[in-house]
């Protein structure tokens, strides 16, 4: 336990006081909101099955997203 590297999670009590979302019993991610008792990332309190979207999963089947297609053009000499 403790803080990853530099920035992200610590914020060090700024805002520490009336925290809305803590672990989540089911997925484990700190998204449950504690006041509205439904977890953000897994739909916990709110649907008995796992929230899942499709957008959320790269492999979807179907649909062709026009995806840029960044490729490195080495130019040789
Ligand atoms: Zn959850």
């Amino acid at each position: 336990m403790g803080f990853k590297g530099k920035g992200g999670t610590g914020t060090q009590g700024l805002y520490s006081r009336g925290k809305s979302h803590i672990v989540c019993r089911r997925c484990g991610n700190r998204s449950y909101h504690a006041k509205s008792k439904e977890c953000a990332k897994c739909g916990f309190g709110k649907t008995p099955k796992l929230r899942r979207y499709s957008w959320q999963t790269k492999s979807f089947t179907g649909k062709k997203l026009p995806r840029k297609s960044v490729k490195k053009t080495r130019s040789k000499k």
